[in-house]
């Protein structure tokens, strides 16, 4: 009895062809998914994803050890806490005018005299020079917002 192979083979070769577009194709998409989390750039887009695309697995591999390390979302993150760090240093140890230290319930620097802080007119809380209503009491202060506007006629 004699079984023809032709056939079956063709399936078989279809079947692994496609199976083998199926993973490129799904290694392509990773990759630029990848890559979009990790850069804003275009053209390093581009460059990852046709290098997965031309050189597959090898491909791949190169592109593990040259992505950038941090995905867009951890460098926020991480610029906001070191912001927040840094802001919080500063506006606990020195005056933003002289720089020489400060306790954080002054209002006014007594170095140079520079106000630092204003006080809720309702309930007497500290609050930040840009705030326009305060935290504790929830009155809103214009007029400690924005003093220049004092001279104005209602
Ligand atoms: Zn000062
Ligand atoms: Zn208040």
């Amino acid at each position: 009895m004699q079984v023809d192979l032709g056939p079956i083979l063709t399936v078989t070769g279809f079947i692994l062809g496609f199976y083998f577009l199926a993973f490129l194709l799904s290694l392509v998409i990773w990759t630029f998914r990848d890559i979009r989390s990790r850069s804003r750039d275009i053209f390093v887009q581009l460059l990852a994803t046709l290098l997965v695309l031309v050189f597959n697995l090898p491909g791949l591999l190169l592109y593990f050890i040259l992505r950038p390390q941090e995905s867009l979302a951890e460098a926020y993150q991480r610029s906001l806490e070191e912001e927040a760090l840094l802001q919080d240093v500063e506006e606990r140890d020195s005056c933003p005018a002289c720089k020489r230290p400060i306790q954080p319930d002054y209002l006014f620097c007594p170095h140079c005299h520079t106000q630092l802080k204003k006080a809720c007119s309702n309930c007497g809380h500290l609050l930040h020079l840009a705030w326009d209503l305060c935290p504790y009491c929830g009155i809103r202060e214009p007029a400690l917002a924005s003093e220049e506007r004092e001279s104005s006629p209602e």
